[in-house]
Order: C-alpha cells, then sequence, then structure tokens
C-alpha cells in the first residue's frame, strides 16, 4: 500500500500544478511610464533660485539622481531650443532652428512617435504654445522652428493623445485664411479653447486644450496653476485610459527662459517656482504608482543669469559684499553654453547620473524600454 502511494506520488509530481484557479488579472507594466520636464532655460542659478524664493522647500529636492548635461548644437556651441529639444526626441545633435531633423534636415523618428507606435498613451504639454520649438519637436518634422503653421498641421496628423498649451492662432483665423477648427472632431480629438475643463476619458479619443492666442500667459500675469494643474489631468487621464500600457508625457515649463531672455529675475523665478509645482505633482504621481520615471532638464541656460550678493557701504571699510542680501544679475539677453541638471526619479534612474551629452538622454529613456 505505501509502495502505491508512493508511485502515485510521484507520477502525480512529475506533472507541473495545472488548474490552480487564479484571478485573471492586468499583466504588470513591464517599462515604467516616462514623465519628462524640460525647463526651458533653466541653469543651475535658475534651479537654485527656488531656494530662496519659494515659500517652501522646492520639490525638486526630492531628486535622488543627478547629472550634467552637455548642450551643444550640431551647428553652434550655443544650442537653441529647437536642437536642444530634438536631441532629446530624436537622440541626435542637430542644428540650431530644426525640429525633429537631423542635421541634414532627414527627418527623424520622435520617441513620442515610436512609443505611439507601440500603443503607449502620449502627452505633452507647454506654457507656450503647443506649435513652439520644444513640444513641436516631438510630434513635427520641420527644417525651421518658425513654420509653426506648418507644425500645427502636422499636430492633427499626430498621435498626441493629451495637449495642453496655447498657440490658437497657429490653427483658428489663421494668416493664410486657413481654419484648422473642423480637423479637430475629423481626428477625433475633443478641443476645448476655454479652460482645463475635465471630460469622462474616453481611449479611442484624443484631448487638446489650446487656450491662448500665442503662449500662455505669464505667471505675473494671471497663468495661475495651469501647468501643475495640466500635468495632474494628464495623469489622470492616463491613468484611466491607458490599461496596461505605459505612457509617455512631456512638461515644459516654457517661459523660464522667457524671463531669461528679458533679463527678468521676478518673471524667471516666477517661472520656475511654477515649472517646480509641476514637478511636485508629477513625483507624487510617480511616489504612488511605483512604476514611473520622472526626468528634469533642460535644454540650455539662457540670460547668464545668477544670484549675486548685493554690495553695501560699511563705514572705513569702504565697499563690501553682502552675503546675506541676493540680488538678480544677468550676464546676456540670450542663451548661454553652461551644462545643465538632470534630476531622475524612479525605477532605472541610476543611468542619469553622470556626465553626458543632451542626446544621451534619448538613448537613456530608450534603454528604460528593455
Ligand atoms: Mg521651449
Ligand atoms: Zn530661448
Amino acid at each position: 500500500m505505501n509502495f502505491l502511494i508512493l508511485v502515485l506520488s510521484t507520477i502525480l509530481s512529475l506533472f507541473p500544478q495545472t488548474k490552480t484557479t487564479q484571478k485573471v488579472e492586468k499583466k504588470p507594466r513591464q517599462a515604467p511610464n516616462i514623465i519628462l520636464m524640460i525647463g526651458d532655460g533653466m541653469g543651475h542659478a535658475q534651479l537654485s533660485s527656488a531656494l530662496y524664493y519659494g515659500k517652501s522647500e522646492p520639490n525638486y529636492v526630492r531628486f535622488p539622481i543627478v547629472g550634467l548635461s552637455r548642450t551643444s548644437a550640431s551647428s553652434h556651441k550655443i544650442t537653441d531650443s529647437a536642437a536642444g529639444a530634438t536631441a532629446f526626441s530624436c537622440g541626435v545633435k542637430t542644428y540650431n532652428g530644426a525640429i525633429g531633423m537631423a542635421a541634414d534636415t532627414t527627418a527623424v523618428e520622435t520617441i513620442l512617435e515610436y512609443l505611439a507606435q507601440r500603443e503607449w498613451k502620449t502627452g505633452l504639454i507647454a506654457t507656450s504654445s503647443v506649435t513652439h520649438a520644444t513640444p513641436a519637436s516631438f510630434y513635427a518634422h520641420v527644417p525651421l522652428r518658425k513654420q509653426e503653421f506648418e507644425i500645427a498641421e502636422q499636430y492633427l496628423q499626430s498621435k498626441v493623445d493629451f495637449l495642453a498649451g496655447g498657440g490658437q492662432r497657429f490653427f483658428f483665423n489663421r494668416l493664410d485664411e486657413q481654419n484648422l477648427y473642423p480637423e479637430f472632431s475629423r481626428k477625433g480629438i475633443q478641443l476645448d479653447t476655454n479652460g482645463l475643463n475635465p471630460y469622462q476619458w474616453e481611449g479611442n479619443k484624443r484631448y487638446a486644450y489650446i487656450l491662448a492666442k500665442d503662449g500662455m500667459p505669464p505667471m505675473h500675469k494671471g497663468r495661475g496653476d495651469f501647468l501643475p494643474r495640466a500635468t495632474t489631468m494628464a495623469l489622470d487621464y492616463f491613468d484611466q485610459t491607458a490599461g496596461d500600457k505605459p505612457f509617455f508625457l512631456m512638461v515644459e515649463g516654457s517661459q523660464i527662459d522667457w524671463g531669461g531672455h528679458a533679463n527678468d529675475g521676478d518673471y524667471l523665478v516666477g517661472e520656475m517656482l511654477d515649472f517646480d509645482a509641476a514637478i511636485g505633482a508629477a513625483l507624487d504621481y510617480a511616489e504612488k504608482d511605483g512604476n514611473t520615471i520622472v526626468i528634469v532638464t533642460a535644454d540650455h541656460e539662457c540670460g547668464g543669469f545668477a544670484m549675486v550678493s548685493e554690495e553695501v557701504e560699511v563705514p572705513f571699510r569702504g565697499r563690501q559684499s553682502d552675503y546675506d542680501s541676493l540680488r538678480f544679475s544677468f550676464g546676456s539677453g540670450g542663451h548661454s553654453g553652461a551644462m545643465v541638471p538632470v534630476l531622475a526619479y524612479g525605477p532605472g534612474a541610476e543611468v542619469f547620473s553622470g556626465i553626458y551629452q543632451n542626446n544621451s538622454i534619448h538613448a537613456k529613456m530608450m534603454g528604460l524600454l528593455k
């Protein structure tokens, strides 16, 4: 008898255990969601300004991984935002002004296009027009950044699922008398030109919030919480519609750069603090989700911005630096050649430590997909 039991149990053990009733669960995501946040014109001093002018500790101090990005374009030592963003989106160093094109003007597939092809949900948010160089570099391919009418047409053909920013004049009542309004419904895009109104998100629909004639208003002219709120909305949209697929979201603090060009420290700092609020929204989401990577970087520095000490007259000693009072200083009205910060949080974030070329950020993001 004992022998029979032994034989039976031996035979049974040859078969793998099958038919255990298991709940059918969503397949766990392999690749992480990617949130790429670009502070246009955000050098180290711009980033640091949030330490001194915010109401509380900046959100970005929560990042464990820090790197430096070398920003030169193929054509110039100092990059513009088109070549800078194309380095991130396409992985190529190109000439200043190029949108989604290599230095020889051949179109290069962007990371957004690549991922959309693989059924990832995608989103772009900017405080400039949505056709401006940085967001455009993720879905458009034109030799010159100023072709914003053409870029607007390419958006309609693109696979950007969630879009938020300004730029109405490139779609409606255009200088060329074309009106792209009817194209939105034809392409299944829910268009909103009034505000960040939430919808019952539908997976087969695209959403576009185009909320200003050109760029969104600056913070000091009442933009409010557009950037962090659009970020939260996009994440909510992805949560409800992405299913078991990851998503790719690019969020741009576009006007840190414009404060730099204007040599206006208050403008710059207001934009920096707003961008940091959006960073907070992204980090909160990533911490909860557990499989989301957040990368914060810049295309270039702008303005040669610094926070220097105020000089004061000290009796019997002459002029001296007062190290307890900060003053904004600008070295130029354009971009500079300084390296810019890269901050990363989430699974695989370690690859973003070190010093590397801006287009390596593309390669590092693509590496996360494996
Ligand atoms: Mg930009
Ligand atoms: Zn600029």
